[in-house]
């Protein structure tokens, strides 16, 4: 059950819908809102440099302050996650890069009890650009992919799992 309570176009109080294909979901009693609790759609990815290193990025805003992530955030009404993914790394670190190809699609949480959400990872090239920071962020590092440190969300740390075993099956 959501946490909402009241419709967001008229204030009615929201109540579960009693039958039907949506029984359960919160909806305004008056038949012009339903709540559907879908999950927000992220992007993330992993920019490996010259020297086949990835950047990470330490959260300097909740959740998860201090710790690291990588570089994404969320999808934009009207844009594809590709250009999320190269509009974030330009808000984020000033950075150019070039998507080379998409890792996969997975589950996170927005924090502890947080919104749910579906991350899209992506392999970006490095292309150019003075790293600079915004105001999200506190500091920056670049890593070999088995020794980045911990990754502050699910979706990140899975695509990392799918990274580090596609490399390992390909050099064996
Ligand atoms: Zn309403």
């Amino acid at each position: 059950m959501s946490e909402y309570r009241f419709c967001p176009l008229c204030a009615t109080p929201l109540q579960p819908i009693a039958a039907g294909h949506d029984a359960g979901r919160p909806a305004c009693p008056t038949g012009h809102f339903v709540f559907y609790d879908n999950p927000a759609l992220t992007t993330f990815a992993f920019v490996r440099d010259e020297q086949g290193r990835y950047l990470v990025l330490q959260r300097a805003q909740p959740p998860f302050v201090g710790e690291w992530d990588l570089p994404g955030g969320f999808v934009e009404p009207g844009e594809t996650p590709a250009e999320a993914i190269v509009r974030e790394l330009a808000e984020e670190t000033r950075l150019e890069v070039e998507v080379q190809g998409i890792l996969g699609a997975f589950s996170s949480r927005y924090g502890d009890g947080g919104k749910w959400t579906v991350d899209i990872g992506f392999e970006c090239a490095l292309l150019g650009g003075k790293l600079r920071l915004d105001a999200e962020k506190s500091a920056a590092a670049w890593h070999a992919p088995d020794a980045l440190p911990r990754l502050a969300f699910q979706g990140e740390r899975s695509g990392l799992a799918v990274l580090l075993g596609r490399d390992l099956g390909s050099s064996s």
